[in-house]
């Protein structure tokens, strides 16, 4: 049903949201890539049960015809004779092979352009090989972020708006896919995820749906709660995050500059190595989960209180990671963590 063009499937109405969501994702991508509208070569042609009634092609996968281009040679249709003879097809398959080919006759429109015939894309390429590829889903979704244009998703938008300013291409895949690789903890990343995601319901969004609310920033009552303001702009907020500025030049040695998109989204240049994103990127998640703990209250974490949640989050991490294979890199960031800790400890 996929490598169906959209306007051309059936309408199913108890399609599980999962299958919808799916769906709806794989038609994104091939609207993005400009061939939402067409057959793709690798189309299966089992997928013609769906278009065609009455159609009968039993023999026709079992003996190696599974793909629309394997029925074309220069853009037309092979005649039935030759394909029986490179595939050996029964002569009962003559009708199925006749019926398909009225069917393409009929719909010229959604064959593929000529010289898609012979290069299939990356996906395609992926979707057609006779061994399952190792690593199937990870080199999928790797394809998947390659090709989808960050820019175009409602969220980058959104926060771009409020900075007022782009970030790149490069910042964004890092701040999307390379981020959840430091946390094996799925709730420090769902935080992460909602405050990117712009999950919050913060009192702009929220005049939206109250028309009497201010929709002014609950801590100053000066400012419109926006999503940066809430988070990050805010001048009652602003000692805590040079405080986790501070933290983090202390613990790690990076001076990282104080702007929104290293903090509130959690661009960890990469130049900086592993060892001190992971370390940035805790302290940070810590900071963030504090402030969504202090959610419609006037006062503001303090630097302590997010410095008792690290330590947590450091048992939690060694306590998960000590079963995984070994990887030093966590255990050199907490050591400098503890190092900077036992400095400042007072007697
Ligand atoms: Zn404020």
């Amino acid at each position: 049903m996929a490598w169906t063009p959209p306007q051309l499937r059936k309408k199913y109405n108890n399609m599980s949201p999962l299958t919808a969501t799916t769906l709806r994702e794989w038609d994104r991508f091939h609207k993005e890539q400009g061939f939402d509208r067409e057959l793709s070569p690798v189309f299966l042609l089992d997928s013609f049960y769906g278009l065609i009634p009455s159609l009968n092609m039993a023999s026709w996968s079992s003996r190696g015809l599974i793909y629309l281009h394997q029925l074309f040679d220069q853009g037309e249709v092979i005649p039935f004779r030759q394909l029986q003879n490179t595939y050996h097809l029964p002569n009962a398959a003559a009708f199925a092979h006749r019926q398909i080919h009225s069917w393409l006759q009929k719909n010229k429109k959604v064959l593929p352009a000529g010289d898609r015939w012979g290069t299939f894309t990356e996906l395609e390429s992926l979707c057609t090989q006779t061994k399952r590829p190792l690593k199937l889903i990870s080199t999928l979704y790797n394809h998947h972020h390659r090709a989808l244009d960050p820019h175009t998703l409602q969220f980058v938008k959104a926060w771009e708006a409020e900075l007022g300013r782009q970030l790149t291409k490069e910042q964004w895949s890092h701040i999307l896919y390379e981020n959840k690789k430091l946390t094996l903890s799925t709730a420090h990343l769902e935080l992460a995820r909602k405050v990117l995601y712009r999950w919050y319901l913060v009192p702009t969004r929220l005049k939206h749906m109250i028309p009497k609310s201010t929709g002014l920033c609950w801590r100053c009552n000066k400012a419109q709660g926006t999503m940066l303001h809430i988070w990050w702009d805010c001048l009652v907020l602003t000692p805590l995050w040079t405080d986790t500025q501070a933290l983090i030049k202390n613990t790690t040695g990076v001076a990282l500059a104080h702007t929104p998109e290293h903090f509130l989204l959690q661009y960890m240049p990469p130049h900086h190595t592993k060892t001190s994103r992971y370390l940035m990127y805790h302290i940070i998640l810590a900071v963030l989960l504090q402030i969504s703990k202090h959610w419609q209250k006037q006062t503001t974490p303090s630097i302590q209180s997010c410095i008792t949640h690290i330590e947590t989050i450091k048992g939690y991490e060694i306590m998960a990671r000590s079963n995984n294979p070994p990887q030093k890199l966590w255990k050199k960031a907490w050591e400098k963590w503890d190092t900077y800790q036992q400095k400042t400890v007072k007697p």
